[in-house]
């Protein structure tokens, strides 16, 4: 393949598809290794200034998207590198949490590291070099409809049981909103509970609801993150169909998984669905008085920002414009290209529930919002990295330790699990908290 120089005009029809299409976006990273840290005005110590998981536990340039940009640009233009080894295990290792991409934007502009990150899987899949256990998910998913190893297509609505929701997958009923649970909260035994009390919530606050009973599927989001394009797409499509047939306008999910991938990957595909996730709804519902608190919850909490809800749940914004070179040398893109910096996702909507709730005392860890630090679940690297993804979730129970809280509360069951019997570096634990068990409580 002829090599593209750093400035070979590379027009794009869309966001970038394909790894070759970021071959200039490689050479132009400039090594500053922003991506390794909190945006440098948001660091507030030593001890807590890092962001990217995968070079922080790895210690080694490689793991990180600069590395990754490196590599991409080894293995695939210049060939020095095989699809083997020490590549794959940086390739697969990142969480895809984002926090590179949004700390890389602070100086750069025309660079989309997490992008890159996730290109770089796409191609290890198509070549079959994923990890055992993530090709395992994927044929799970064909399967069951569901990345859970245990879940079963038939058991799916079980979650609901006793639920007085409308059905929606005859088009029999209408609802205005469809509840889309998620996979772990329709099959874990615990999170199952949750996912009723969020629908039990919703119902009080007079929200219009309905399900699709055993016709839910998975989101497919985790297919996205771990390289499984094709697999992704296909369930897209697939529910994206489900959802048209049953009249489908607004999906409801308390999962942050399903609402990123819902949200933004979904919309890249063209499918066209409202999602909001279910904090949003009781943050209004709450703010109109439909929903009010009368119990007191006396607890300190500090609150951890699920990647996918927060910096990675900005809406997805159209673009279909070329890159062009002004003074010939400055790359600009025309239309001005969107910039995902992590600054428009759900931060404020669980605040202002957590806040609402008497009793409740919200002490803020250091990394938040756009900046804050993954749970260790991302990526797939909990299924097949458990060591690598329990030191990441034990480096936030460490930070939310420091806040002086009783719990950490948390809007994301992959978030909620991953953090669940952790200890942190002094050896100790903390409860972790679905946001909706203290709605419930003071209701
Ligand atoms: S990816 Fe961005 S932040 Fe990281 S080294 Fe390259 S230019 Fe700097
Ligand atoms: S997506 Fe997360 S884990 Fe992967 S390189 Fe970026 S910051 Fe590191």
């Amino acid at each position: 393949m002829a090599k593209k120089s750093l400035f070979d005009m590379t027009p794009v029809t869309g966001y970038e598809k394909k790894l070759e299409d970021f071959f200039p976006m490689e050479r132009r990273c400039s090594n500053c290794l922003g991506c390794k840290f909190v945006p440098f005005e948001k660091i507030k110590s030593n001890r807590f200034g890092r962001n990217c998981p995968s070079v922080w536990y790895y210690n080694f340039n490689l793991y990180s998207a600069r590395g990754r940009f490196q590599l991409g640009q080894n293995i695939i233009e210049d060939g020095y590198v095989g699809w083997e080894g020490q590549a794959l295990d940086a390739i697969f290792n990142c969480q895809a949490c984002g926090a590179c991409d949004v700390a890389c934007k602070v100086t750069r502009f025309n660079l989309e590291p997490l992008a890159h990150n996730i290109a770089l899987k796409e191609r290890a899949v198509e070549k079959g070099k994923a990890p055992v256990e993530l090709k395992a998910m994927a044929a799970q998913l064909e399967k069951q409809k569901s990345m859970l190893p245990d879940a079963k297509k038939a058991d799916r609505a079980k979650w609901a049981a006793g639920l007085k929701l409308k059905d929606l997958s005859s088009a029999k009923e209408t609802a205005e909103y469809a509840f889309f649970p998620g996979c772990q909260y329709a099959y874990d035994p615990d999170l199952a509970k949750k996912a009723k009390t969020y629908v039990k919530v919703l119902l009080k606050g007079g929200v219009d609801l309905g399900y699709l009973g055993k016709g839910d599927m998975c989101c497919g989001g985790r297919a996205k993150q771990t390289g499984f394009r094709k697999e992704f797409e296909a369930e897209a499509k697939a529910n994206a169909e489900i959802w048209k047939k049953a009249g489908i306008k607004k999906i409801v999910t308390p999962c942050s998984d399903c609402y990123h991938a819902i949200k933004r990957q979904y919309a890249l595909l063209g499918i066209d669905v409202e999602v909001v996730h279910a904090v949003e709804l009781i943050a209004d519902l709450v703010k109109q008085g439909k929903l009010k608190f009368k119990k007191r919850v006396d607890l300190s909490v500090t609150y951890h920002d699920p990647c996918h809800l927060g910096r990675l749940g900005e809406p997805f914004i159209p673009w279909n414009g070329t890159e062009k070179k002004i003074l010939n040398q400055v790359h600009t893109w025309q239309p001005a290209r969107p910039r995902y910096a992590g600054t428009d996702g759900i931060y404020d909507a669980p605040r202002e529930i957590l806040e609402a709730i008497p009793g409740v005392r919200l002490i803020e860890m250091e990394r938040v919002r756009e900046n804050s630090w993954c749970c260790g679940a991302g990526g797939g690297c909990s299924v097949f990295n458990p060591e690598y993804s329990d030191a990441i979730a034990s480096e936030r129970v460490t930070e939310a330790q420091t806040t002086g809280a009783e719990a950490i509360v948390t809007a994301c069951p992959w978030c909620e699990i991953n953090l669940s019997g952790v200890e942190s570096e002094n050896g100790t634990f903390m409860d972790v908290v679905d946001i909706v068990e203290l709605v419930a409580k003071a209701l």
